[in-house]
């Protein structure tokens, strides 16, 4: 695993998905801030190998001030305990409807649906409760957080999870949606629990609005010059199924 920086200011940490998707980690903030914030984690038991490649990439882990969640389904969150153990000072930033959910112990949106939740904590060991967290920020959506020396805005995207954000920074045109929009006209799924296709056909018009130029999802490939309309092309394509 290895941090890419996109531009100056933002690091990208592919996901290696093996038989379950791992979500990129991105970490953003002017270099000489001393103020960086980690964007998603990833999966249970992939967290040393992120802070191994931001170890690598020469960032300091005491330079990490916070871990802001787009969305806490497990391939996000997961490894939030793993992270914590090295980067303890880290605060944790949360949608405030998800940060509800995860200081009540409420594992619903984390497993998704009951299945995957049987699945992963067979699969790996996972007890119940082990996603309970304190949230020392909760985002509305709306407000712009300044951020290592960068302005991004916090966008409510509901659909894919209830608690979906995207952070916009209008600067550079960059966009990190979670998993709401991908590279190749790829959407988010939209039947895990809090999901719904119509609140998704909301956010991804939401999102049509702003102008962006680096598309930084939470899966597959990350784009560098993403053609003007490409949004709005991707809404429109899905709206006959999103209601
Ligand atoms: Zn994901
Ligand atoms: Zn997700």
């Amino acid at each position: 695993m290895k941090a890419e920086k996109v531009v100056t200011g933002v690091y990208f940490i592919a996901g290696e998905d093996e038989f379950m998707p791992d979500s990129h980690v991105y970490i953003i903030g002017e270099p000489d801030s001393h103020d960086l914030s980690m964007i998603d984690v990833g999966l249970f038991g992939k967290g040393y190998k992120k802070i191994q490649a931001i170890k690598n990439a020469g960032i300091e882990l005491k330079d990490i001030k916070r871990i802001i969640m787009t969305h806490t389904h497990l391939d996000h969150i997961g490894a939030l305990k793993e992270i914590k153990e090295k980067i303890p000072h880290a605060e944790l930033w949360v949608h405030r409807t998800e940060a509800e959910q995860l200081e009540a112990g409420d594992e619903r949106t984390v497993y998704g649906m009951d299945m995957f939740k049987q699945m992963f904590q067979m699969q790996f060991g996972i007890k119940p409760g082990e996603f309970k967290f304190k949230v020392h920020k909760k985002l509305e959506g709306g407000e712009t957080l300044n951020l290592g020396g960068m302005k991004w805005r916090v966008l409510h995207i509901p659909g894919h999870s209830m608690g979906s954000i995207a952070l916009y920074n209008p600067h550079k045109m960059i966009l990190i949606p979670g998993d709401v929009i991908y590279a190749d006209y790829n959407i988010g799924r939209f039947d895990l629990f809090g999901a719904s296709g119509k609140q998704l056909k909301e956010s991804l018009y939401k999102l049509a609005e702003l102008k962006v130029r680096i598309l930084l999802p939470g899966h597959n490939r990350i784009v560098k010059n993403l053609e003007h309309d490409y949004i709005l092309k991707t809404a429109r394509q899905w709206e006959p199924y999103l209601f």
